[in-house]
This record gives structure tokens, C-alpha cells and sequence, in this order.
């Protein structure tokens, strides 16, 4: 029998294209290469207007399908997964591991991004233009922000695609029906159902992700010239560099620690999600790629669902290096030199300004302003590194969406253990 479905298995492997045994994981990473090398044509041709007018729009045609599904996708998957859960004091668990995961991994963010922007003298060779800079800064309420979570009508946070409080909406919903079981059974089925519809549909439109990520990369690419990277390189480089020595040895150390799964079955599945989110900088844009990168790896769809969604809006650990980096960047250029408390201030502000920042491109650099305030740097200073935020914001989307897998497959595990002990507890 097992031999038989192995052939079977064979051939039907041999019937597939070969467009699509190749993999969506290589042909995002060939459309990443293909974008950039397009990108660098139209910028030494000088013909930026055809990227931008030819090239951009199918990676806006994405972008628009994948912000259509995402929040269905996100509603009926969470309502999905607290049905299954009926339990509000596991679903709790759940957001106390997944909260907690995300403050220690973004406190760690910030300090290295701190850390190593001072060992690397993040401001060397950069000489100050003369001409007057400028950067107007709208500086978000902490307390406004909190008010904001808890919508006060159903249809704008839909419209919108605001994630917490569509988090939220779907739990207080999730509740109702777990509260009235058997009654509202016909809703339940309609939900679960949904989420199935969704997850194909959504199938759908992640098999385009590698046109996609050509239209979205190349005209960015196309965009900025040398005139524009040189002056500001040793910057970029260093954020670079902490933001891929956090994704390497962080993300890796946490995997170790609280899962068995293997580092390179984590990156390898992390892949298509992590090339969308360089190529598109909006970790919400990618959410339905993480969703299927984190159910490849095999973590549950409960936590997926819960774990995923509340990650693109709060956790931000590129983001954090980003500020930290930017912060320390700014005052060294402008000869501030920080005192132990400013460049404590400066972690604390980041880890606040990071839970804060939306996952849609640019958000991050507007919170930057926060953290500048916070320890006396000059908020206007931002208009200096403002024309190559796309450049920082690329890789920094990269990093977050990334926390956020390793997160899921984190307490994925830790409740797999918990679900263990509690079945040998009750057989003794
Ligand atoms: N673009 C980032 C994201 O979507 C947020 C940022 O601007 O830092 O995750």
C-alpha cells in the first residue's frame, strides 16, 4: 500500500510543471534578483518614469489583492481559533507568552542596535550639509494610542485594516459564540467556513507573490542613485548588519531554547514571507505570506492566528534597531554627545515607539520622532536620513516579520509542552 502511494506520489510530482517544482520560495528569491538588477537599468539608463509607470503597477495590483484578503483572513482565522480554543484562560496563556516574547526580543533589538552603532562610530566620514534641514515630526500620545485600540463601530477598523482593533472585534466575537456554544452553532460553521475560503483564495494570490515582488523592488531600486546611498552608507551598513545579527543569532537562540524545530527549517520556510517583506516594507501587506510560511513549518493554526496578526502591529524588532541606530546616528553627527541616562531613555523610548509604529511602509520613521524627543536630539534632524527610509525600512520590515515567525513557532511549542504535562498529570 505504502509503495503504491508512493508512486503514485511520483508521478504525480512528475506531472507538475516545472514552474512549479522550482518552488515559490526560489522564484521570490529570482524575482528579488531579477527586481534589483532591473532597478539598477532603469536608474543607469535614466529611465525611473518607465519603472514607475510600467513596472510599479503590478506590484501595486498585489499589494491591493493582498491587503483585500488580509483582513478576512485575520477575522475568520481568529474567530477560527478561539472556537477550536474554547478556553479563554488558554488563549490568555497564549498572549502573556506571546507578549512577553515580544518586549524581551525588542529590548534585545534596541541595545544591540545602541550598542553597536557606538562601537561602529555610526556617524564616521558623514560631513553635515549646509544647507538648513528639515523634517516636520507628528508625535503620537501614548495615551491616545490606548484609546485607539478599542474600536467604537465594526466597519472603520475593516475599512482600514487597523489590526488591533480588528483583534479586538474577532476576540469579543470568538467569546460570544464559545460563551453560547451549541445556540449559534450555524455561525460558528459559517466562520470556520470562511476561514477555509479565505486560506484558498489567499493561496491564490500568494502564487503571483513573485510578479509582485519584481513590480515593488525594481522601481525602488530605480530610485535611488549613489548621489543619494554614499553619504549615508556607513549608517545603512551598520543597521544592516544589527538587523542580521539579530535575525541569525536572537531569532536562532530563541528557537533553540524554547522549540525542537531545526534552524534551517525555520529559515528556509521564513524565506518567501522575509523576500515579500524586503520587497513590499509593510509587515501587514505581508502577514497572509507569514501565515503560510508559519503553517509550512508546522506550527497550529491557533497560535498562527493569535500570534501572527498582533506581531505586524506591535512587534517591531527592526524597527527598534533602526531607531536606536538613528538616534545614536543623529547625535553624534550633531556632536550631542549622550549621557548613560539619554542612552537609557533611548532603549526605553524605542521598545515604546516600536509597539506603536504601524506595519504599513514609513510608519517607523515617524515614530523615530518620539524617541529623538524623548532624550533632546532635534526632531527636524530626521529630514537628514528622511530620502532613504525606504532603503532602512526594506530590511527593518524583513526583521519584524521575522520576530514574529519565531515568536509563533516559540509558544507553539511552549503549549505543545504545557498540553503534554497536563495530559501525563491527569493519567497519574
Ligand atoms: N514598515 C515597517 C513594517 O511594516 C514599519 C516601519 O516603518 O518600521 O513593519
Amino acid at each position: 500500500m505504502a509503495e503504491e502511494i508512493a508512486k503514485a506520489e511520483e508521478k504525480s510530482a512528475k506531472k507538475e510543471s516545472w514552474f512549479k517544482r522550482v518552488g515559490l520560495t526560489t522564484w521570490i528569491l529570482v524575482a528579488l534578483v531579477l527586481g534589483i538588477g532591473a532597478g539598477i537599468l532603469f536608474q543607469v539608463t535614466d529611465t525611473v518614469d518607465i519603472a514607475n509607470r510600467y513596472i510599479a503597477p503590478l506590484g501595486t495590483i498585489f499589494l491591493n489583492l493582498v491587503k483585500l484578503i488580509v483582513v478576512p483572513l485575520v477575522i475568520f482565522s481568529l474567530v477560527a481559533g478561539i472556537i477550536s480554543l474554547s478556553d479563554i484562560k488558554k488563549v490568555s496563556i497564549i498572549g502573556g507568552k506571546t507578549i512577553a516574547f515580544y518586549l524581551c526580543t525588542t529590548a534585545v533589538a534596541v541595545t544591540l542596535g545602541v550598542v553597536f552603532a557606538m562601537l561602529l562610530n555610526v556617524g564616521m566620514g558623514y560631513e553635515l550639509p549646509a544647507e538648513e534641514f528639515t523634517y516636520e515630526a507628528k508625535t503620537a500620545d501614548p495615551i491616545d494610542t490606548l484609546i485607539g485600540i478599542f474600536p467604537s463601530n465594526i466597519i472603520a477598523p475593516l475599512a482600514n485594516a487597523t489590526m488591533l482593533q480588528i483583534i479586538v472585534i474577532a476576540l469579543l466575537f470568538g467569546f460570544g459564540m464559545v460563551a453560547l456554544g451549541k445556540k449559534v452553532k450555524p455561525v460558528a460553521d459559517f466562520c470556520n467556513s470562511m476561514n477555509d475560503v479565505c486560506i484558498k483564495v489567499m493561496q491564490w494570490i500568494i502564487a503571483i507573490a513573485p510578479i509582485g515582488v519584481f513590480g515593488l523592488i525594481a522601481p525602488v531600486i530605480a530610485k535611488y542613485g549613489a548621489d543619494v546611498l554614499l553619504p549615508l552608507l556607513w549608517v545603512i551598513v551598520v543597521a544592516y548588519l544589527v538587523m542580521i545579527l539579530h535575525t541569525v543569532v536572537t531569532y536562532s537562540a530563541m528557537i533553540k531554547i524554547f522549540s525542537k524545530m531545526s534552524l534551517l527549517k525555520f529559515f528556509k520556510n521564513q524565506l518567501p514571507a522575509f523576500g515579500l517583506a524586503f520587497a513590499s516594507a509593510s509587515s501587514v501587506g505581508t502577514l497572509p505570506v507569514n501565515m503560510e510560511c508559519n503553517a509550512k513549518m508546522g506550527v497550529s493554526k491557533e497560535v498562527t492566528s493569535f500570534v501572527l496578526p498582533l506581531g505586524a502591529t506591535i512587534n517591531m524588532d527592526g524597527t527598534a534597531i533602526y531607531q536606536g541606530v538613528c538616534a545614536i546616528f543623529l547625535a553624534q553627527i550633531l556632536g550631542i554627545d549622550l549621557t548613560i541616562g539619554q542612552i537609557l531613555t533611548i532603549v526605553l523610548t524605542a521598545v515604546v515607539a516600536s509597539i506603536g509604529t504601524a506595519g504599513v511602509p514609513g510608519s517607523g520613521m515617524i515614530m523615530l520622532a518620539m524617541v529623538l524627543e524623548s532624550c533632546g536630539i532635534p526632531i527636524a534632524a530626521i529630514g537628514l536620513i528622511y530620502g532613504v527610509d525606504r532603503i532602512f525600512d526594506m530590511m527593518r520590515t524583513a526583521v519584524n516579520v521575522t520576530g514574529d515567525a519565531a515568536c509563533a513557532v516559540c509558544v507553539d511549542a511552549s503549549e505543545i509542552r504545557r498540553a503534554e504535562k497536563a495530559a501525563a498529570k491527569k493519567a497519574a
